[in-house]
């Protein structure tokens, strides 16, 4: 619920309405907006205490928040959120991001290598996993701590920031440590007790679709980040599982304006996990950035034929700075503004 105050409306009016709201149980939260303060109410059912609170000095009215998700909503918060990660701006309009990276960080020089390429070539952000999450225990599951040594060195390097996967509660602190943004994968994105962990941090959070997850459970997901006091917070459309198995998911691209029209966060595509096939990739960024996304996460390799994950949907160095330099003009055509310009 959200009760609006009247622009006369005095600080004891003010202190009044949080005061009864936490008596009766609630958790209060004070929304300053432009010409007037909000006082969200967060707890179960909060209609309860409407007529109540409407009828409190300084109030104007008292509306409920229809969506089961409520930091998150649009509602909550009218202004498009914008995601600070190392100084690059996701969200708000004009700017489109592009971060890339390979799936995996394999080596330090496979790592160097690709930061070195993709900023070249505009990229304003470096992905890469240090802790993998993979469907069989016999596969690559990353270099752990090596990789996020490798990962700073990366950064150091290229001035890019990084974003990199977190897998379990324990592991936040030390990914914390490192990374610029934590991602939260498709596998953990109901992870609950994860979300809080990462939530607690207050660092920027790449929060990536279930794969199975319908938008409101998405939400949901982001709505535990927020509840512990962080904002920061980009979702990333990866593809979800349908009956199709000619690609690895299927993307929802119209999940982007509808994301957009629910919520007040940013949201990215991963065209590269969405497809599975690197030939794919070229036209579902394109399209991200048309349907209005506020940006990409794209896997690149120097050489995807030797990668130790997901190789068949890694662009090589080349097709990536040839996607970067599409992207650019199709931006231009949009008016949209590209973030990191090519060296
Ligand atoms: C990844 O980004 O490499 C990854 C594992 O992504 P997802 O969680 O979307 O499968
Ligand atoms: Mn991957």
């Amino acid at each position: 619920m959200l009760i609006l105050m009247h622009r006369q409306a005095t600080r004891e009016d003010v202190a009044n309405v949080v005061a009864h709201v936490r008596e009766r149980g609630y958790q209060p939260v004070e929304l300053p907006g432009t010409d007037r303060l909000a006082i969200g109410v967060l707890g179960s059912n909060p209609s309860r205490i409407r007529d109540a609170v409407a009828a409190l000095p300084g109030v104007v009215e008292a509306i409920p928040v229809s969506k089961p998700f409520k930091q998150v909503a649009r509602e909550w918060h009218p202004e498009p959120t914008v995601v600070t990660v190392g100084g690059v701006r996701f969200g708000g309009g004009p700017p489109f991001v592009v971060a890339a990276g390979p799936c995996a960080v394999e080596s330090r020089e496979q790592m160097v290598q690709t930061a070195e390429a993709v900023a070249a070539a505009g990229a304003s952000v470096l992905r890469g996993g240090a802790f993998k999450p993979r469907t069989s225990p016999y596969a690559f599951r990353g270099l752990g701590d090596e990789g996020l040594h490798i990962l700073q060195e990366a950064r150091e390097r290229t001035g890019l920031p990084i974003v990199t996967e977190v897998l379990t509660p324990g592991d936040v602190e030390r990914v914390a440590e490192v990374a610029d943004m934590l991602q939260v994968g498709t596998r953990n994105a109901q992870n609950f007790s994860l979300l809080e962990a990462v939530g607690d941090t207050g660092k920027p959070i790449l929060l990536k679709r279930g794969l199975s997850n319908t938008v409101e459970e998405w939400l949901l997901s982001a709505e535990y980040v927020l509840s512990r006091g962080n904002a920061n917070v980009v979702l990333c459309e990866r593809g979800i599982r349908t009956f199709e198995t000619a690609t690895r998911n299927t993307l929802d691209l119209s999940a982007v304006p509808l994301v957009q029209s629910l919520s007040h966060l940013p949201v990215v595509v991963d065209p590269s996990h969405a497809t599975g096939h690197r030939h794919l990739v070229r036209s579902m960024a394109r399209a991200a950035l048309a349907a209005g996304a506020d940006g990409l996460i794209i896997e690149v390799h120097p050489h995807p034929d030797e990668a130790l994950s997901d190789g068949p949907q890694s662009l090589t160095l080349p097709m990536f700075a040839e996607l970067m330099e599409e992207l650019r003009r199709l931006a231009h055509a949009l008016d949209r503004e590209m973030v990191g310009a090519a060296h």
